[in-house]
């Protein structure tokens, strides 16, 4: 053990604890490296006066250049006012019922 995996927020693929394959955006997703390009991931390293040395790394979604599905279903919802839990059911009901 001892070894933690992550999946990559955008394909979904589990990846190893290793850092070169992984990167980690500073909103909190976490990309496969074949994702990152993809989900326009950017690291960068600047100088901030009050703080110094600045890294930054930032991604499609936190750019809010899209929105990923879970939040696009969550903003949909609410919307409609309803709720996901009840959606889900009327989903699984519809699928049953065919
Ligand atoms: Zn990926
Ligand atoms: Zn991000």
């Amino acid at each position: 053990m001892g070894q933690s995996f992550y999946t990559c927020d955008s394909c979904g693929s589990a990846m190893g604890d290793y850092s070169h394959e992984i990167e980690f955006c500073d909103c909190g997703k976490i990309f496969c490296q074949d994702c990152a390009s993809e989900v326009g991931y950017r690291d960068e390293d600047y100088y901030k006066e009050e703080t110094g040395e600045y890294h930054e790394s930032t991604c499609i979604y936190c750019r809010l250049e899209t929105i990923d599905d879970n939040e696009l279903l969550d903003f949909a919802l609410a919307k409609i006012g309803v709720e996901k839990e009840v959606f889900r059911d009327i989903c699984i009901n519809t699928k049953k019922s065919k």
